[in-house]
């Protein structure tokens, strides 16, 4: 069965120096621990910090590309980069891991002309709109309300990432924006990292009538494991400054599985981690190799090989291959 994170922000972790072709001890993900675990590939973010501007957001976004193209070239041994099923199958059947790229921060679009195009040439198959504040595309989840959804440049981004094929992520996002880009986009849409609001209040994390939307759209939402998307039990829970309590338990993080489920039909679920952009995790999930583990605990609660095959990466990868 083939696992596809939607996200993680192993590219940060790449500029910070670490190397993937090591398995290092201690980290949530690297090369081998994707080999270990069986992981079929992952969706490599180019994270681009809210507080740049938008020129320094998009040379960033390619130093970002840069780290990451020398280490999949320094280990074509182990992994080799995807841009759908049929790349990410081929790999497989060479015993390597595909490595996917995403963008997380449209902001990184917007400092010159022409870098949309650029980075969906590049292999970048998703942007997910902002980061943790409001930009010129949208507002975020966490923002001040700038626009009230998409701003005009937004709205004209996200047709013209519909027309060149670029997957559009809400993740980040405000519920307004996610309603404008729900009612814009004529392609399905993807939610690539969080949790349910009706589970845990975190203002990440997507209400029902939002789930069931994208689900709607033919899109996926993509559960994480980031205690503070779990439970309101970890609301104040500092991932930079962990105060020493036990990490919630994994069945939290089925739990967000099995309604996400309920709400948008087992085509509307996948994986998004988010690991290298957290500290933390629930029990039993602290690193990629772990991933296995989650597949085991949804079979425990009553998916069939199927219904996983779909959520482990075949929804997520029907909704790249609807864009074009
Ligand atoms: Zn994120």
């Amino acid at each position: 069965m083939y696992i596809l994170d939607a996200h993680c922000d192993a590219p940060t972790q790449m500029y910070r120096g670490r190397d993937f072709g090591k398995d290092n001890p201690g980290v949530q993900v690297d090369f081998p621990k994707m080999l270990r675990g069986g992981v079929a590939g992952s969706f490599f973010a180019l994270y681009i910090p809210a507080r740049l501007s938008n020129t320094e957001a998009t040379e960033y976004a390619f130093t970002l590309l840069d780290c990451l193209k020398r280490q999949v070239a320094a280990n074509s041994d182990k992994v080799a980069f995807a841009t759908d099923r049929a790349s990410m199958e081929e790999n497989a059947a060479k015993g390597l891991v595909s490595i996917f790229i995403g963008l997380e921060n449209g902001s990184a679009l917007l400092g010159r002309k022409g870098v949309l195009e650029e980075l969906y040439s590049e292999g970048v198959r998703y942007v997910t709109l902002c980061h943790s504040s409001d930009n010129d595309i949208c507002d975020s989840c966490t923002g001040q309300g700038r626009w009230g959804g998409l701003s005009p440049l937004g709205r004209n981004l996200v047709r013209r990432m519909n027309a060149i094929g670029m997957m559009i992520d809400v993740a980040h996002t405000s519920n307004d924006t996610v309603r404008d880009v729900l009612k814009l986009s004529e392609k399905p849409i993807a939610y690539t990292h969080g949790c349910c609001s009706s589970l845990c209040s975190h203002r990440r994390n997507l209400p029902d009538d939002l789930i069931h939307g994208i689900a709607s759209s033919g899109g996926v939402v993509c559960m994480s494991v980031f205690p503070c998307f779990l439970t309101d039990a970890f609301s104040d829970f500092d991932d930079d400054n962990p105060d020493g309590r036990p990490m919630p338990d994994a069945g939290l993080v089925l739990d967000h599985f099995v309604h996400a489920v309920d709400v948008a039909g087992v085509e509307g679920v996948g994986f998004g981690t988010d690991y290298d952009g957290i500290n933390h995790t629930a029990k039993g999930f602290e690193s990629i190799d772990k991933l296995p583990i989650l597949m085991e605990g949804l079979k425990s609660r009553g998916y069939t090989d199927p219904d996983l095959a779909k959520m482990a990466s075949y929804n997520l990868l029907r909704v790249i291959s609807a864009q074009k």
